[in-house]
């Protein structure tokens, strides 16, 4: 050992200074030391000397004004002067500017040193760094004030619970439940949730599940609120908080609810609709098998509540359906069933009625309440329905059978004239499916074009000079053969193919027409027959001229076959119609006449040219005298209203006699002949003529 050397106690203590200097270098706190009243620095560690821009050896001997600057020196004096003259421990925060333009938060403590008399000989600095706690914080509240802002500004109800105990809310949330948020605060969520929906609720909760689901508020003056839950959990402060947002599902409940009664009711009437008819007939039925017992379901149609629809408007139509759901109602039991299948028909089952005679008052009160006059429109209408009726279980055990066969049997009651009911019988049903086989078979046939015409003379009475050929379709079945027009015009005219037939009749008649004009075998009118859906179709003067240039026909080549129901309805507007095609040069007659109820006046304001006496009041003459009656009367009005008159049918030298004599004009009829194919009508003219006739 050398005596340059220190001694051990000196080397021991070098060490732990050294020991000491890394300690504090290495720790994460600024540490510095002054003196003299706490005015110049005696230590610094490398965090403090770098904090303020030096280094452990250039920091030392300054004073707090050099190191910290002079601003920063006046700001903490009075720390100082309490550390070193109260000789206590103080704490303070300040901010630094920090690099880049950030500013940093310290911690600063300052510590008295005393001396061996008790005073303070200077102060200990140690300061931490506390800008990341601060940032965090601040992080934290504005987080919370900006959820605070989003639950105030939100308009779906919010409610943050922990652990299923409410600790706040939103004002929406507070007007879905009817309470004050005082009175929320750590109560249940579950005693604000509809008792039915509760489980549901306790089962999300405790599952801690994130989802989205229906359910229902108990409102506090007891309503149920329906609402949706979306269900988020949260950590806040490093708890696990649950958010709730409940939003309001009132409008889209009455909105469903709306969709449910428009998907089950007729709008117009406000009567169940088909579905929901069924649904409850099935019901209905259902009970009435287990008891034994019988149920009637009436289908009703209106008759005739097109021509309402189309003379008086739809507005009036409406007036109409509703005034006859409010009498078909206030016919029946409450235990009844009614229901609007759209347009004009009605379907009803009678709940109690379980005899056919009962079933038969029932439709004849319907019959009587339907058919009564009311006005409409400033009009006094009426429509009668007609009623089909199936029983159960007789006819059917289900409602779509039921439903079915009460809709043939109200066919059948049309058929038979209309304003009446018609019970099923299964026969019906044999016919209304001919009836559909042939409806597809038709359709077919019309593209297929498998119609042919026949031709029947009419002859003058007094000479029996050719006056006018009618022309009458055939379907020349390519199995069954020829089928005549009563056989499947009907079907036609319910699917409405008469439109392309009539207009196939009419342009090959009028070919056949010009053709017997310019060989001059028949220069006579050719007689059409026209359907109501013809006659009442837009356009129908147009085709009808249309159908003259195509056939290079001239108008008065052409008679036109109307029935006397199409005459009854808009009286002005058919004198127009028909004083158009007068104008063309086509002739008019009535077809069938006697079986209407055309008046004189009618009769009379009409230009009209032919009356055809309807064949069942020739087929009786001369011996039935109210057959010759009527003929008579007929013929008698013809010439009043200088109307030709022609009689249908005539098929005995008799009957010829009777009419001649009362002053008939012409006849139609198998006494001279029947409707021919356009060559033996051809070969039949010929031969005539041969004979001099
Ligand atoms: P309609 O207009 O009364 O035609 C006369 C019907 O009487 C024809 O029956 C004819 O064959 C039949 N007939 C003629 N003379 C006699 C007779 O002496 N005794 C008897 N018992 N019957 C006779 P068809 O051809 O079967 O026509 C039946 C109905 O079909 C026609 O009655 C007419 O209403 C309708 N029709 C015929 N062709 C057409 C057409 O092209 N269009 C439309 N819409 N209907 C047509
Ligand atoms: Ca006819
Ligand atoms: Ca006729």
């Amino acid at each position: 050992m050398t005596a340059r050397e220190p001694p051990d106690e000196l080397r021991a203590l070098r060490a732990e200074v050294v020991q000491f200097r890394q300690l504090c270098n290495n720790v994460p706190v600024a540490i510095a030391y002054y003196e003299r009243n706490g005015t110049i620095c005696r230590y610094a560690n490398h965090g403090y000397a770098a904090m303020f821009g030096h280094d452990e050896e250039s920091v030392l001997g300054r004073t707090v004004t050099e190191i910290i600057g002079e601003e920063a020196a006046r700001v903490i004096q009075p720390e100082v002067d309490r550390v070193i003259s109260e000789r206590v421990s103080v704490g303070y925060e300040r901010r630094l500017p920090g690099g880049s333009g950030g500013v940093r938060s310290i911690e600063v403590h300052l510590l008295p040193h005393l001396g061996l008399t008790d005073e303070a000989i200077g102060a200990f600095v140690l300061i931490s760094d506390i800008t990341r706690h601060r940032r965090a914080e601040a992080a934290l509240r504005e987080s919370e004030e900006r959820l605070a802002k989003f639950m105030h500004a939100s308009a779906e109800g919010i409610v943050f619970h922990k652990g299923g105990f409410i600790t706040d809310a939103n004002p929406p949330l507070l007007a879905l439940v009817g309470y004050p948020l005082d009175q929320l605060l750590g109560r249940s969520t579950l005693d604000f949730v509809a008792p039915p929906e509760r489980a549901r609720v306790a089962e999300v909760i405790a599952a801690g599940d994130e989802l989205a689901y229906d359910s229902a508020l108990l409102h506090a003056d007891g309503s149920t609120v329906p609402v949706e839950f979306i269900v988020r959990t949260m950590y806040h402060q490093g708890e696990r908080l649950r958010m709730t947002i409940v939003r309001d599902r009132r409008d889209r409940v009455a909105a469903e609810a709306r969709i449910q009664y428009l998907a089950h009711h007729d709008v117009l009437t406000g009567l169940p609709n088909r579905a929901a008819f069924i649904e409850r007939a099935t019901l209905l039925l259902n009970r009435a098998a287990e008891r034994g017992q019988a149920l009637a379901l009436l289908f009703i149609d209106l008759d005739h509540f097109k021509r309402v629809n189309d003379s008086l408007g739809h507005p009036a139509g409406d007036t109409l359906l509703q005034t006859v759901a409010e009498r078909i109602v206030g016919t029946l039991r409450e235990a009844d069933l009614v229901a609007r299948f759209g347009g004009d028909e009605f379907v009803l089952l009678l709940a109690g009625t379980t005899s056919a005679a009962a079933v038969a008052e029932v439709a004849g009160k319907l019959l009587a309440t339907i058919g009564a006059p009311l006005a409409v429109a400033q009009a006094a209408i009426s429509v009668t329905p007609s009623i089909g009726v199936a029983m159960f279980p007789d006819h059917g055990d289900c409602a779509a059978e039921l439903i079915k066969h009460a809709d043939t049997a109200m066919y059948q009651a049309k058929a038979r004239g209309r304003a009446g009911y018609q019970f099923f019988h299964p026969a019906m049903a044999e016919l209304a499916r001919a009836e559909l086989a042939m409806e597809s078979r038709l359709a077919q046939a019309v593209r297929e074009q498998e119609f042919v015409l026949h031709y029947q003379p009419q002859l003058r009475l007094a000479d029996g000079a050719l006056i006018g050929v009618e022309a009458l379709v055939r379907w020349n079945h390519p199995q069954d053969g020829f089928i005549g027009p009563d056989h499947f015009i009907p079907v036609a005219e319910a699917r409405r193919l008469i439109l392309p037939i009539g207009q196939w009749v009419l342009g090959t008649a009028l070919r056949q027409a010009v053709s017997w004009h310019a060989s001059g075998l028949a220069a006579v009118p050719m007689a059409v027959n026209l359907s109501a859906l013809q006659f009442q179709a837009p356009g129908f003067v147009d085709s009808i001229e249309r159908a003259l240039q195509e056939a290079g026909a001239s108008g008065t080549m052409l008679e036109l076959e109307l029935t006397e129901r199409m005459l009854m309805d808009n009286l002005d507007e058919v004198r127009a119609v028909l004083a158009r095609l007068r104008a063309l040069g086509v002739r008019i007659a009535i077809d069938d006449f006697g079986t209407g109820y055309t008046s004189l006046k009618h009769l009379k304001s009409l230009p009209l040219d032919r009356l055809k006496i309807d064949r069942s009041f020739v087929e009786d003459l001369p011996h039935d005298a109210g057959s010759a009656a009527i003929a008579n009367a007929i013929i008698q009005m013809g010439r009043g209203l200088k109307l030709q008159v022609v009689a249908e049918g005539v098929e005995t030298e008799a009957q010829r006699a009777h009419l001649l004599a009362q002053g008939c004009d012409a006849q139609q009829g198998l006494l001279d002949c029947g409707p021919l194919p356009a060559d033996a009508f051809e070969a039949w003219q010929s031969s005539r003529a041969r004979a001099g006739a």
